[in-house]
């Protein structure tokens, strides 16, 4: 077995873990497998390991990727900033887009997804840290977002996402996590229908599956650390 299927099976029994201390079952909870920054090779060792979406968040280093694999039921989910400039590449070759924080965005995304193309699935993102720097609507904006998309032809809201701050210790991660879930039970309420709740990454994933998540993104544990992030792929 390759250390990349090793690891892989190593992330799936912490989920069946994890789990199993909720009373929730195993295969209620997707895992993202995040690759990005990762070459094309690693994504077919996890393809071929059974593994079959995946996460990237820089569309630059994806698309050669995405063009590389034209694989049966590969599921490619874009988890990165979306920005104008970057709506038609997105909204043609992902299935997914899970941080959309801006009508303009998703009414960009609606426009430019083919017909002819299942809907693209949308998860919007909310910021519970309090970070003015990073990504995300206010649970205030929330509500007036989610109708807003629910109306577009060519996106399918799927559910909310959230990612708290990496300092952040066990109760805090647990609060915002909860903070989510009730933030989608209330959507639920003004008929506004959500099946995802895109929260836990590698260093918190129980955490997140004891608060209800039911996607996570996980990419350390399965591919290994990476380098800095650099920016000429972030712009
Ligand atoms: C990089 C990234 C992940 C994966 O993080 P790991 O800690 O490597 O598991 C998850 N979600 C988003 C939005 C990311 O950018």
């Amino acid at each position: 077995m390759t250390d990349i299927a090793q690891a892989l099976q190593r992330v799936k029994q912490r989920i069946e873990n994890a789990a199993s201390e909720a009373n929730r079952q195993p295969q209620d909870i997707k895992l993202l497998a995040v690759s990005k920054t990762k070459p094309a090779s690693d994504v077919q060792q996890a393809y071929d390991a059974g593994q079959r979406a995946f996460g990237e968040n820089y569309l630059q280093d994806a698309l050669p990727k995405i063009a590389a694999l034209p694989l049966p039921d590969i599921e490619w989910h874009f988890i990165g900033r979306v920005q104008s400039n970057k709506t038609r590449d997105i909204a043609k070759h992902f299935a997914w887009v899970h941080g959309i924080d801006k009508l303009k965005h998703a009414q960009r995304l609606s426009q430019q997804r083919d017909p002819q193309q299942a809907p693209l699935n949308c998860c919007i993102q909310v910021n519970l840290s309090d970070e003015t720097s990073k990504g995300g609507v206010t649970p205030a904006e929330l509500p007036d977002l989610a109708a807003a998309i629910t109306v577009l032809p060519h996106l399918k809201l799927r559910g909310l996402m959230t990612m708290p701050d990496p300092n952040s210790d066990k109760q805090t991660l647990l609060q915002v996590f909860t903070q989510l879930r009730e933030l989608r039970n209330s959507m639920r309420e003004k008929n506004i229908p959500m099946d995802t709740l895109s929260m836990g990454m590698s260093g918190d994933l129980e955490h997140a599956v004891a608060s209800g998540s039911t996607l996570v993104r996980i990419g350390t544990d399965i591919f290994g650390a990476r380098p800095k992030a650099n920016p000429a792929l972030i712009s």
